[in-house]
């Protein structure tokens, strides 16, 4: 997104390469050295980036201006985390591209803040790219009508995708919670697999930045009941892409997702 708004500008510098998982994710000494090198850094917050939470802080005493793009959503839009995590919010808001776009409009805002003599510019990319996801949005409602309501049922290896969820009237379980730090316990194996086996449901799904053994484990169990429930794919959950492919874009990684699951459901 930074890359998108300051095109030509500036340079962004991801920490975390396709298919690493954020939950876990430790920085590395070059990555502090990139940090502290850094005129602003922008993160997700909401605690998706458990481990470096007070890295981020200790830049801003720095005077490095750092800032959780989800703090550009009313705490009102915002779902909760679940019983095992507090008060906290889930930090995977990205997966409703409305809450994208309000992301979009407050790093533009900041960009202009610390850099005003390319706000027209910044402004001018803003607004090409909020018609770009216009156009997703459309293209996403207009797929998930080929999915019946009673089939809405998506089943990942962790609770990426309870905002999509939200937006697309789906129901959303995932084995792990909202963070991969929490195993899968052998009852949410078998609470799950007795779930999918009772309602038929056709496929579940692998996540690029997750392990794939709990979602093996979970189509075995559903086997043993006397159930094939297929692997519907690989979905881009916390993590793009490829840079270079279609997938190492956020449109391109949603619109994966979504052609995944719509195809994978739908019959
Ligand atoms: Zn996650």
């Amino acid at each position: 997104l930074v890359n998108i708004l300051g095109k030509d500008i500036l340079k962004a510098d991801g920490l975390m390469g396709p298919g690493v998982d954020p939950h876990l994710y430790q920085a590395t000494e070059s990555d502090v050295k990139k940090l502290q090198n850094a005129d602003v850094i922008f993160y997700n917050g909401l605690h998706l980036e458990g481990k470096m939470s007070d890295l981020f802080e200790e830049m801003s005493k720095l005077n490095i201006p750092a800032y959780a793009v989800t703090d550009a959503i009313n705490t009102s839009k915002l779902l909760a985390a679940g019983e095992d995590y507090g008060k906290n919010f889930d930090p995977h808001i990205w997966s409703d591209v409305r809450l994208w776009k309000e992301v979009v409009e407050f790093v533009k805002n900041k960009l202009a803040a610390l850099d005003p003599a390319n706000a027209d510019i910044y402004s001018i990319n803003a607004q090409s790219y909020l018609k770009e996801l216009d156009a997703l949005q459309e293209y996403i409602n207009k797929r998930i009508l080929e999915v019946p309501k009673n089939k809405r049922i998506l089943i990942t290896a962790h609770d990426a995708f309870a905002y999509f969820g939200n937006a697309y009237d789906f129901t959303v379980l995932g084995l792990q919670g909202i963070s991969t730090e929490t195993e899968a316990g052998i009852s949410d194996v078998k609470n799950l697999a007795e779930f999918i086996a009772q309602n038929k449901v056709p496929a579940i799904f692998i996540e690029t930045s997750v392990q794939t053994r709990h979602i093996e484990a979970l189509k075995e169990a559903v086997f043993s009941r006397g159930f094939n429930v297929k692997i519907g794919g690989r979905l881009f959950s916390d993590s793009l892409g490829d840079p270079g492919e279609a997938e190492g874009t956020y449109t391109g990684m949603i619109k994966h997702n979504v052609d995944t699951i719509v195809d994978a459901l739908k019959q």
